[in-house]
């Protein structure tokens, strides 16, 4: 007991840190949708188009790279003029046949399969060299294990996280896995969840989104609010087409009484979660001052969708 007494946890992770709630702009944004020019049915001017009709500022198409000649880049070949939507354009592609991986901000194409851990450090050692940005796709797909996932995070700075939703959720078993990753990693090297369309038909489209905290539209801001993890990620069963998931509209940390507290609307549920998946907390307030997990974090549910948050890290030192 003497030595619980004497020991403080700290706040070591804050992915929302330092940010102005009264300015910053919630760009909303999908990370993963394909076209006819791989195995989508939509054109791409016409993927474009729903998505900016429904108010996304951030689209990446990624296709398939091992269809032929498969970029979809720049949105100009389709017509398509990004600064005059109001939009962001990624560059992206979905490399590898197995153990999916989304390539941002780069032209990779034409990887090898992606079966072998080599395989696999290869395609990454590529987007890298031509500083891209990376997170796995579905890992339910292939169903490799939380410390083949940990191992990579270790060595690749480039890479961002996975999906926690992918297609509404097709693989419900992702946000075990996550955790499990964040329980090997965490509070050293965080991982971000997403959640993407996968879009490939009409029917995929709206259900899986995240909001991006970002100053302005650009993509010095997104590559910053990607890789400090100021974002939330949302699924909305019901793909409405007008972001009905809760929305945040704060995070408010008090170091000293040790608590984080969530501010916002559209939930009527509150979820704290740590290390295997297990429910610390529940409400808008969490305290942190005897909690034996390297991290949480938090699950809002309303009528229309849910909404997470990035996982906050912690440190225990002896005080
Ligand atoms: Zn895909």
């Amino acid at each position: 007991m003497a030595e619980e007494t004497n020991s403080s946890t700290q706040l070591a992770v804050n992915p929302y840190k330092g940010i102005d709630w009264s300015s910053i702009q919630q760009c909303r944004a999908n990370f993963h949708a394909h076209t006819t020019r791989s195995d989508g049915r939509m054109d791409p001017p016409d993927v474009i188009d729903v998505y900016h009709e429904a108010g996304y500022s951030i689209l990446a198409i990624t296709e398939h790279d091992h269809y032929t000649d498969a970029i979809t880049w720049p949105w100009s070949k389709w017509d398509r003029d990004p600064v005059e939507l109001g939009m962001l354009a990624v560059q992206g592609n979905e490399i590898f046949q197995f153990n999916d991986v989304g390539s941002l901000f780069n032209g990779y194409s034409h990887s090898p399969p992606g079966l072998s851990i080599e395989e696999v450090k290869e395609g990454l050692d590529e987007i890298t060299s031509r500083h891209g940005l990376a997170l796995f796709y579905h890992p339910g797909r292939s169903g490799e294990k939380h410390a083949w996932y940990a191992d990579f995070f270790s060595r690749y700075s480039t890479l961002l996280g996975l999906e926690v939703f992918n297609q509404s959720d097709r693989f419900s078993t992702d946000r075990l896995t996550w955790d499990r990753v964040l329980g090997l990693t965490m509070p050293e090297r965080p991982v971000w969840g997403f959640s993407n369309d996968d879009s490939h038909r009409f029917e995929h489209l709206f259900g899986n989104y995240q909001f991006m905290l970002m100053e302005e539209l650009s993509e010095n801001a997104l590559r910053r609010a990607l890789q400090g993890g100021s974002f939330f990620f949302c699924r909305e069963p019901g793909r409405s087409g007008r972001a009905l998931a809760p929305r945040v509209e704060g995070v408010l940390v008090n170091e000293e009484r040790c608590t984080i507290t969530i501010e916002g609307a559209g939930w009527n549920e509150v979820e704290w979660i740590s290390e295997k998946s297990e429910i610390v907390g529940r409400g808008d307030v969490f305290s942190y001052r005897h909690i034996q997990s390297p991290f949480v974090r938090v699950r809002l549910v309303g009528p229309f969708g849910e909404t997470g948050s990035q996982p906050f890290g912690f440190v225990r030192s002896r005080g």
